[in-house]
């Protein structure tokens, strides 16, 4: 299948062609033609699906077809939950209108707003925001909401987790009732249902399961480690095994800047990402781990929502999420577009229950390793299997006997 099948416009194909695609992404394949149809979409979909250009790419075509109004009052308002990934949709957009006359920027909290306000008023077509900043603009008057012919919420299932549920009812209040509405979501809970019920109107589904979560592309372990040593461990990965480009993900936002700190000390150049953090200090450090100037980046999982790192080779989960499907997210980050890459999990005594959360979503059973000098002073049942799975550098040392005992006395 080509994209010239699925009716875009030759300003679109010209783009397309200038980004180096040349077939579209299932997602693409199955969302672009009922969007062009003006229906609605509910989409199942995850980061590195190819998305944002399974919405943008149509929603274009119908922004640069109708009518321009007068003032170019906003036409087109994508929702998303971060402010990275509301620049990368935005950046998304650029490049696809680049041979069409719409005009596009992006609001998000955490910058001065002054110089979003002046944008707005010049006109705009398409405008991308996070829910926070957007109604703080509206109820500012910088912008109306009155013109608005599609709204594409984007990682919905995400806006709902980080508590936006109220600030969309809001925007939803402001908007006309005729419109059309696209709704992406890489799971779906009975809050997303609800959402979407309460949104779309007669959808097609959609749905395509990420290049990236075909597990035989991309290696996962899990080691077996005491939290107090996790650290220790995983500079030790990184040193010996010479890694360049680290995504490890952390459960707390001062987990990750610790973290990150004692890389540093230990002469690997990091940086954390999280929601604490500035606008400028997280585009600092994701440009800076893309260049390839930062080895690893430490992040909690709502501030790597959506990042678009193409071919991670080492994805590191220092403490296990307690959401499963957030693991699937997190390793997805790796082997992206067919490349191999390595997933490793550091599990300690109290994460047990989440690896068997985990494997039960992935159907089937993880890799568990000790490595040598990292024994786990508590050892659950489980260990027998992890005990024949020891690398051969991985024995007991002296405190074995140890290790056996307590074994037998928890029995
Ligand atoms: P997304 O899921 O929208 O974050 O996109 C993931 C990555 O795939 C981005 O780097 C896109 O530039 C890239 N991409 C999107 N569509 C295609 C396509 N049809 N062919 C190749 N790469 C694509």
């Amino acid at each position: 299948m080509s994209f010239n099948t699925l009716g875009l416009s030759d300003a679109l194909l010209r783009a397309i062609d200038k980004k180096g695609y040349t077939t579209p992404s299932p997602i693409q394949e199955k969302a672009i033609p009922p969007i062009l149809e003006r229906k609605d979409v509910l989409a199942s979909a995850q980061t590195g699906t190819g998305k944002t250009a399974g919405f943008t790419l149509p929603v274009l075509q119908i922004l640069s077809q109708g009518q321009k109004l007068r003032k170019r009052p906003v036409r087109a308002l994508v929702l998303t939950p971060t402010r990275e990934l509301a620049a990368q949709i935005l950046d998304n957009v650029k490049a696809y209108s680049e041979f069409l006359d719409l005009r596009s920027m992006v609001i998000f909290g955490g910058v001065n707003a002054k110089p979003q306000i002046r944008a707005l008023r010049n006109g705009i077509d398409i405008l991308v925001a996070t829910p926070g900043r957007l109604l703080d603009l509206h109820s500012q008057k910088a912008l109306s909401l009155a013109n608005i012919e599609i709204l594409i919420l984007d990682e919905a299932d995400r806006m709902l987790d980080m508590g936006f549920q109220r600030d969309i009812n809001k925007i939803l209040n402001l908007l006309p009732s005729k419109r059309q509405n696209l709704l992406f979501s890489a799971t779906f809970s009975k809050e997303i249902k609800q959402l979407a019920n309460g949104i779309l109107h007669n959808p097609v589904w959609v749905e395509a399961t990420p290049q990236n979560t075909t597990a035989e592309k991309i290696d996962q372990k899990i080691y077996r480690v005491d939290q107090k040593r996790k650290s220790e461990l995983i500079i030790k990965f990184i040193t010996e095994g010479d890694w360049k480009q680290v995504l490890v993900f952390t459960r707390t936002k001062h987990g990750a800047n610790r973290l990150s700190q004692k890389m540093v000390k230990n002469g690997i150049t990091a940086a954390a990402i999280h929601g604490n953090k500035s606008q400028g200090a997280r585009t600092k450090a994701l440009g800076g781990f893309k260049k390839g100037t930062i080895r690893v980046l430490v992040a909690t999982d709502i501030a790597a929502r959506g990042l678009d790192i193409p071919l991670l080779p080492h994805v590191v989960n220092y403490e296990l999420p307690n959401i499963s499907e957030d693991y699937v997210h997190r390793i997805g980050r790796t082997g992206r577009a067919g490349a191999s890459g390595q997933a490793i999990s550091l599990v300690s005594q109290d994460e047990i229950s989440y690896v068997r959360g985990i494997e039960k979503l992935l159907g089937e059973k993880l890799q568990s390793e000790i490595v040598e000098g990292f024994e786990p002073t508590l050892i659950s049942e489980n260990t027998n299997s992890e005990r024949n799975n020891k690398s051969r550098s991985s024995k007991p040392k002296g405190n074995s006997r140890n290790y056996n005992r307590r074994r037998r006395t928890k029995k």
